[in-house]
C-alpha cells in the first residue's frame, strides 16, 4: 500500500509525530489533494492541546492548504485531477440545516472544520469534502497562497462585508499574521488605512503595506489620534488582546463598526454607554466558505497582496508551530512539502 509523510498529533498536548500512513482514498463527494504547502495557524493549538471537545486522535492538524487535486470521488463533477486548488478553515456543511437552506453555509449547524473533524494538511495528501474546496489562480505561489485560505480570507471576507465604501477611514489594530493583511487588503478595497501597532519600529512596515499614518499605541492614545481624522467607519481588530480590542471602540466615527477577528477568551471591556449614544457596533467575523476563498485568492492575485512567510518543509513542522506559537514568526510559517 502507498504510504504518506504526515505530522501528527499523537494526543491532546502531545509533541508532533512525523509518521508514514496510507495515502486516504477519496468518497463519492470527496476529493484527494496533493498537498504543496500548508499554514500554521494559532487555531492549530485547538488540535495540539486538545482544546475541541471530542475530538479523535491522532489528527493531522491543518486548515491552509494549497495544492492540487489528485484524486476526485466518482459523484463529483467540479474539480479534475491536476487543478490547482486550496482549503481553509470551512471544511463543509451539510446542506440540510436551516443555515445551509438559506444558502449561509458558513453558519451551518454541522460545519466541518479541515483539521479539526477530518485530517488536515500536515502531510502529502489529504481528502476534502468537494464543496470545500476553493479553484486556486495560477499567478499565487503554493506558499503564498496557503495562508490566505485562513489568515487572508478572514480579513478579507470580514472587511468587504462590514459595509464600508472606498474611501472610508478604516482602522486595522494590530501588525501580525492577520494584521499584515488586513492593511494590504483595506488599502487595496480603496479606504483609508490607518495602522495602530505597539512600537515605533513598526512604522515603516505599516506604511510599505498600505497604511496612510501609523498610530504607536504604546507611545500615543489611538482614539485621540483616529477622532482628530475623524473617526473610522470599522476598527478591524487583529490582535488577540482583548484590551487593545476593546480601546478599538472609541477609534469609531458614529455609526462605526468594530470587526473582531483576532481570537482571544480573554472578555471585551465595553460599556453599553460607549455604543448606544453614537449607534456603535460590533461584530465577530469567522472565515467564509470555499467560494469567499476563492475571491480572496483571485483578489490578491489582482491587486499583490501577499503573506510575508517563513518557509518550512514538513519534517520541521514542530520547529515551525512553536516559531508560530512564540510569536517569533514574520509573519506566517508555512509547511512546504
Ligand atoms: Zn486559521
Ligand atoms: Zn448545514
Amino acid at each position: 500500500m502507498a504510504t504518506m509523510r504526515a505530522a501528527q498529533v499523537p494526543k491532546p498536548g502531545g509533541d508532533f509525530q512525523l509518521v508514514e500512513r496510507p495515502i486516504p482514498e477519496p468518497g463519492r463527494t470527496q476529493v484527494r489533494i496533493k498537498v504543496e504547502a500548508c499554514g500554521v495557524c494559532h487555531s492549530d493549538v485547538l488540535v495540539k492541546q486538545g482544546l475541541w471537545q471530542g475530538l479523535p486522535y491522532p489528527r493531522i492538524p491543518g486548515h491552509e492548504v494549497a495544492g492540487r487535486i489528485d484524486a476526485a470521488g466518482a459523484d463529483v463533477t467540479q474539480w479534475q485531477p491536476g487543478q490547482r486548488v486550496g482549503v481553509g478553515w470551512h471544511g463543509g456543511h451539510c446542506f440540510t440545516c436551516e443555515f445551509c437552506r438559506r444558502g449561509d453555509f458558513i453558519l451551518c449547524r454541522k460545519e466541518k472544520i479541515t483539521g479539526i473533524h477530518f485530517d488536515g494538511g500536515y502531510a502529502d495528501y489529504m481528502i476534502a469534502p468537494a464543496e470545500a474546496v476553493a479553484a486556486m489562480p495560477d499567478e499565487l505561489d503554493a506558499a503564498e497562497a496557503a495562508p490566505l485560505m485562513c489568515a487572508g480570507i478572514t480579513v478579507f471576507n470580514s472587511l468587504r462585508n462590514a459595509g464600508g465604501r472606498p474611501g472610508d477611514l478604516v482602522v486595522v489594530q494590530g501588525i501580525g499574521g492577520l494584521g499584515h493583511l488586513g492593511i494590504q487588503y483595506a488599502r487595496q478595497m480603496g479606504f483609508r488605512t490607518i495602522a495602530v501597532g505597539r512600537g515605533a519600529d513598526k512604522e515603516a512596515l505599516a506604511r510599505k503595506l498600505g497604511a496612510s499614518v501609523y498610530i504607536d499605541a504604546a507611545a500615543d492614545n489611538p482614539a485621540a489620534a483616529v477622532q482628530k481624522l475623524g473617526g473610522a467607519r470599522i476598527a478591524l481588530a487583529t490582535a488577540p488582546d482583548s484590551k487593545g480590542i476593546s480601546a478599538m471602540v472609541d477609534v469609531l466615527a458614529p455609526g462605526g463598526k468594530l470587526l473582531v477577528v483576532g481570537a482571544t477568551a480573554d472578555p471585551l471591556n465595553i460599556t453599553p454607554l460607549q455604543l448606544i449614544l453614537a449607534r456603535k457596533n460590533v461584530q465577530g467575523w469567522p472565515s467564509g466558505t470555499a467560494m469567499d476563498s476563492e475571491d480572496t485568492l483571485n483578489f490578491s492575485a489582482q491587486t499583490g497582496v501577499r503573506p510575508m512567510i517563513e518557509k518550512y518543509p514538513l519534517e520541521k513542522a514542530a520547529e515551525a508551530y512553536e516559531q508560530m506559537m512564540s510569536g517569533r514568526a514574520r509573519f506566517r510559517a508555512v509547511l512546504t512539502m
